[in-house]
């Protein structure tokens, strides 16, 4: 195939059809209903400046796991072809793309416009038409009383899953499924399952608590997780590689390694945000100022689960082998938005917590990696 062919197909396969609009529309309306009607624990938010909370209905795990066994019986039926995503993934790519951005667009206009004072729809316009789009101008908008930053990034998180078993099962039938296959599928699915049975964590996150819904948080959940964060399935369906049982071994060890470090310390904020006496690897907690963790993983780097998910991504990644960079692009790009996001946060912190956050800086002065950074 020469190169003229090749970027003929790819300009195709890229533009959207009615199918992808409406398996994409059918994917959303299926989030929709499901949660808000599938039981799941209500999770308070954090305290917004007005003194509100929003509440999270934390029902993403049963949500994916009936969104797996309709397609699966779909497909039994042959209602659906289980390669439908492999098939069309850049089409499919391409109308998320266009959806997130017409979403951003409808944002902008909706927030333009809102008359509110409270914390969650209030408009924060800064002038500049760009930024604006960009970053967002409301904090929590909502679409017919569904919180719209929650939805998107369940979406994307369980749009990640559908996809990779769409890969998984295009490997079995070209006959090309690979130990490295398997273990990118095994490794993306604990963590994608693992992501669901925490779900309510996500209700402190920095993207939920500070980040206001804009193109760059519609675009980053609905077209940057599922899409790049599978890119190592899709080079996979075209790579063969071989594996040594030494690299195997040491590739779920950064992976279970990774996973203890990220869980852990992601856990460990939470129960101290919840109880702050409650004990840290079974000793009473170092708290700093009586608000900042200094104990268990916050007392080793500030933001050592920052470390367990850059360990987590090259897990998913070490599988590809070393020969091309491409399966590394997850990875890489993790590390340059956490460095990002991590001095974000301190600023943000810096500001809010004053000279505690001095102090614990003084107590934990590694940002991520210990003696590195
Ligand atoms: P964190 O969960 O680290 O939250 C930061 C906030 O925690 C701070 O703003 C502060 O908020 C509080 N805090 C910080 N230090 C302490 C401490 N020592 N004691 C008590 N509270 C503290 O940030 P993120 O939301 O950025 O990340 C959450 C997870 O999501 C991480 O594991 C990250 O790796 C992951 N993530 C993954 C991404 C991906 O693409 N895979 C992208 C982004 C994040 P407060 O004001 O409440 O005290």
């Amino acid at each position: 195939m020469d190169s003229h062919v090749d970027l003929g197909f790819l300009l195709s396969a890229l533009i959207p059809s009615w199918n992808s609009v409406s398996w994409l529309l059918g994917f959303f309306t299926y989030l929709a209903i499901a949660g808000s009607i599938l039981p799941g624990k209500l999770v308070p938010g954090v305290a917004l400046p007005d003194a509100t909370r929003l509440h999270y209905r934390c029902n993403g795990l049963l949500s994916l796991l009936l969104l797996i066994v309709l397609l699966g019986i779909s497909a039994k039926m042959g209602v659906v072809s289980p390669t439908v995503i492999s098939n069309r993934g850049l089409e499919l790519l391409s109308t998320t793309f266009f959806f997130g951005f017409l979403v951003a667009l409808i944002l902008y206009i909706s927030g333009c416009k809102s008359k509110s004072k409270g914390s969650s729809l209030k408009p924060h316009i800064s002038g500049n038409l760009i930024h604006d789009w960009w970053f967002g101008i409301q904090l929590n908008p909502q679409f017919m009383g569904i919180d719209l930053k929650f939805f998107f990034v369940r979406a994307g998180m369980m749009g990640w899953l559908p996809i990779n078993l769409s890969i998984l099962t295009k490997s079995i039938q070209d006959g090309t499924l690979s130990q490295s296959m398997i273990l990118y599928q095994l490794f993306s699915a604990l963590y994608i399952l693992d992501y669901f049975v925490h779900e309510e964590y996500m209700t402190s996150t920095w993207d939920i608590i500070a980040e206001r819904l804009g193109f760059m948080l519609v675009f980053g959940d609905l077209v940057w997780i599922p899409f790049t964060f599978s890119i190592q399935g899709w080079w996979l369906l075209r790579n063969n590689v071989e594996l040594t049982t030494a690299a195997t071994v040491a590739n779920c060890f950064v992976f279970l390694i990774g996973y203890m470090v990220f869980r852990g310390a992601n856990k460990q904020k939470h129960i101290f945000k919840k109880n702050p006496k409650a004990p840290i690897w079974g000793k009473p907690p170092k708290v700093v100022g009586g608000k900042l963790l200094a104990s268990g993983y916050w007392g080793i780097a500030r933001h050592c689960n920052y470390l367990g998910d850059l360990l987590l991504a090259l897990s998913f990644s070490l599988p590809c082998g070393i020969s091309s960079p491409i399966p590394y692009f997850y990875p890489i790009y993790l590390l340059i938005l956490l460095i990002w996001r991590e001095r974000r946060d301190e600023a943000r912190c810096a500001e809010k917590y004053r000279e505690i956050w001095a102090e614990y800086r003084k107590l934990v002065p590694w940002r991520i990696l210990p003696y590195i950074y």
